[in-house]
């Protein structure tokens, strides 16, 4: 007979949806502000620092670096619940997760990043899954990525950035960079045919950035196609199929036969959050918050942060230092009574590799103005080798030990 007693329903005072770059930092900021009784719901056993993934499939890290249990950084004081939202209940304020259990809150922070649609382009998940693909966008398409690029000496490289929203856009060029360096110093780069596809009109759509990176281009001779949409990809063939902006209405599609390709996938809102009733038409699938304090438009004890916020900044983990702390500073005055004062300024941050040893440290706002952060150093955005060292060996530090737990 089926057991038809109700589920009992746990309870939290702030219940945060995803233990990633964004929920891991709320919660920890919050437990340090003295908020009691905080619930992360996420389901994977491990922690990935996403960035070091383009350094994975560069060849400058290991992929066993990238990843931590999730028990290990999940703040002290923090409980950590290992289920998945299924559906997020609004009017009652209550979440029922995968389990089959429910979770009620007195205020929710949604932060279960962007889901990646490998599906979403014809043959790019059977090209991932063929010996000739790869992608920096996951750990196991990462670590198949650094051999692959290593042992190229001669033929096509084919690398493609999609359009549509993403979680650190540019980072499908990072790798590209790196790879050229290498071929470089083994004198192969000028025997090898990389192409780049970006969506946009150029190729990071910010001037003294596209400058640095064009600068780059021309030195390891890469063709870039400029507002490429990929159309299909034939893993037998190893041809990508897709059009450009210039190719005007009736032009024939270009097609390109690929050695290696390295491929960042189309990517779009958790589908659970529109099926929730928390978007709205602008928001394009996303949680609809106010882009400066972080709160929904509607229900006045939901927030969210990270690259699931319909926000109007470039979705990057940079972008999370400034914004929960912000949701903090809210989160903190509401619970006191008051009302939310902080207000978020669109920061985002890229950093570009564009060598084995030096880098572009591309930061700007929501309206794509260069906004360096660090003091004393307006020229972030040229290449150099310091930026290098922040990206490849200061940041992997302050995340594990000071963004993850809330200190920074
Ligand atoms: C290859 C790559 C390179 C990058 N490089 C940089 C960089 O150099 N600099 C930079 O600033 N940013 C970079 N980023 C972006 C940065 O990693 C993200 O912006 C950041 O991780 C977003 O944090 P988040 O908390 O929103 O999402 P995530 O960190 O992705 O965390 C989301 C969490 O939610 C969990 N989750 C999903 N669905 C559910 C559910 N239904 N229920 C419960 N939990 C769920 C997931 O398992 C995950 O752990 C990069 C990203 C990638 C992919």
């Amino acid at each position: 007979m089926d057991d038809l007693s109700p589920t009992v329903p746990r309870r939290a005072n702030v219940a945060v949806i995803g233990g990633g770059n964004g929920g891991l930092s709320i919660a920890g900021r919050l437990c340090r502000r003295g908020v009691a009784d905080i619930v992360v719901i996420e389901p994977q056993e491990e922690h990935c620092y996403k960035p070091l993934l383009s350094h994975v499939a560069g060849g400058t890290a290991r992929a066993s670096q990238t990843v931590r249990p999730q028990a290990a950084v999940t703040p002290k004081g923090v409980t950590w619940l290992q289920d998945a939202v299924a559906h997020i209940d609004a009017e009652r304020n209550r979440l029922e997760l995968g389990s089959g259990e429910l979770l009620e809150y007195a205020h929710l922070v949604v932060a279960p990043g962007i889901r990646q649609d490998w599906d979403a382009v014809p043959g790019l998940a059977a090209a991932m899954l063929s010996p000739s693909g790869a992608s920096n966008y996951l750990l196991d398409l990462a670590a198949k990525a650094s051999p692959m690029l290593r042992d190229v000496r001669s033929g096509t490289v084919v690398f493609i950035q999609p359009p549509g929203p993403a979680s650190c856009a540019g980072a499908a060029q990072k790798p590209m960079y790196q790879a050229c360096a290498y071929w470089r110093r083994k004198g192969v780069l000028s025997g090898i045919r990389v192409v780049l596809l970006v969506p946009d009109a150029t190729i990071f759509g910010i001037p003294e950035i596209d400058a640095e990176l064009e600068r780059k281009v021309a030195e390891y001779g890469i063709e870039v196609h400029t507002g490429a949409r990929v159309q299909e990809i034939d893993a037998d063939q190893r041809t990508v199929v897709f059009t450009t902006d210039s190719a005007a209405a009736g032009a024939r599609a270009h097609s390109v036969t690929y050695d290696v390709l390295m491929a960042e996938p189309p990517q779009s809102a958790p589908p659970f959050i529109e099926a929730s009733g928390l978007s709205s038409p602008d928001a394009e699938g996303f949680v609809d918050v106010d882009p400066r304090t972080l709160r929904h438009r509607r229900h006045a004890n939901v927030w969210a942060v990270g690259d699931a916020a319909a926000t109007t900044n470039s979705k990057s983990g940079g972008a999370l230092r400034k914004q929960t702390k912000v949701l903090a500073d809210n989160l903190v005055a509401v619970l006191g009574g008051g009302e939310p004062g902080a207000h978020y300024d669109g920061y985002g941050v890229c950093p570009f590799t564009v060598s084995r040893s030096s880098a572009v440290f591309a930061e700007f706002d929501d309206q794509r103005r260069l906004a360096p952060s660090i003091p004393f150093w307006r020229t972030s955005y040229r290449e150099s080798r310091l930026a290098w060292i922040i990206d490849r060996h200061i940041f992997p530090h302050i995340y594990w030990h000071l963004i993850l737990q809330g200190r920074a």
